[in-house]
């Protein structure tokens, strides 16, 4: 984890004119390249972006394809293939990716479509918009070269078929919430990107949308700065703008763990009961440094560079 002891050394190396804003008053890089992504997926994902990163390929491919792993494996229930459909059988998926350059493309509610993320990256380079959705993200992905594709598999519909016996939405923390793969890299070059993609929350009202594919919510870079993304129960993600007020936090001096532990902090001042409501967050900017917390114990995230190949417990409120 990027500890608050490397912050003060770095931003010592940057002398005293740094110290009253030290990341943009240092914009040299330490710790780079580097990829961190949430959840014990983010094991497989990371092994595939730093295969890309350290062949000083851009944290924009390394993000894209790390996460299409995880898109394809349809042993897991929370992303693309496999993923646990929404409460009328339907698996329907949100995605978006963000560049160095404050470019960003995003589809949400679509479905039939393996990899999301590769589709909200064809809105980002080749239409004059940042969001595609439902119907209109599909016919988008199929003029694309993308093809249809059947994504709830047996052992996703027969769960779900067993949930329609009670038909209770109770999502179990870090188990029905823990959908989504983010992931945040930081390249050879100094540029920052992510990509965040979801089936979202499980058995779902159909044509619910969540934080994952909004810019600002679950995912946001700026390359000044640094990134963050989230998980968790989106709602509460959105209601707080997640993911930007995480960079405008370090704009401001925070490191990137005190930026998620204060991005933490704001969900469970706004929420009257936040006792079954999972949030993760993670951050890195652009020295390298990382950072993740979140709202219950049980989050955790990976990170790779070339002296870290970790899977890490966060740090938690409650
Ligand atoms: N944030 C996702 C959503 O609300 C789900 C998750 O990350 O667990 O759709």
């Amino acid at each position: 984890m990027g500890t608050r002891r490397d912050f003060l050394r770095l931003t010592a190396l940057a002398g005293t004119s740094a110290i009253a804003s030290p990341l943009i008053a240092n914009p040299k890089t330490e710790n780079k390249p580097i990829v961190i992504s949430t959840w014990d997926h983010g094991v497989v994902a990371n092994t595939v972006s730093w295969d890309i990163l350290k062949k000083n390929g851009t944290a924009l491919d390394a993000v894209e394809q790390g996460v299409r792993v995880v898109e394809a494996d349809p042993r897991g229930t929370t992303v693309g293939v496999g993923g646990s459909p929404d409460r009328d059988g339907y698996v329907t998926l949100d995605a978006c990716i963000m560049n160095h350059k404050n470019q960003c493309g995003s589809v949400a509610f679509l479905q039939n479509i393996e990899h999301p993320i590769s589709v909200a990256r064809k809105v980002m380079e080749e239409t004059p918009h940042v969001m595609l959705v439902g119907e209109g993200a599909y016919q988008f992905a199929r003029e694309q070269g993308f093809e249809r594709k059947e994504l709830l598999t047996e052992k996703s519909k027969e769960a779900w078929e067993r949930w329609l016996q009670s038909s209770e939405y109770k999502p179990v923390v870090n188990i029905e919430n823990h959908d989504t793969i983010a992931s945040l890299a930081l390249d050879s070059q100094g540029n920052l990107s992510g990509a965040c993609t979801t089936s979202g929350m499980a058995y779902k009202m159909h044509g619910r949308v969540g934080d994952s594919p909004i810019i600002g919510a679950g995912l946001f870079v700026d390359n000044e700065v640094g990134a963050a993304c989230g998980t968790g129960v989106g709602e509460a993600i959105i209601r707080t703008a997640g993911s930007a007020i995480i960079v405008e936090m370090m704009r401001a001096g925070m490191s990137p763990q005190d930026a998620c532990k204060a991005a933490i902090e704001r969900i469970i001042e706004k929420h009257d009961d936040v006792s079954n409501l999972q949030v993760g967050y993670l951050a890195l900017n652009k020295e390298g440094e990382y950072g993740g917390y979140s709202v219950l114990k049980g989050f955790t995230y990976a990170v790779r560079s070339s002296e870290v190949d970790e899977y890490l417990n966060s740090d938690y409120s409650l």
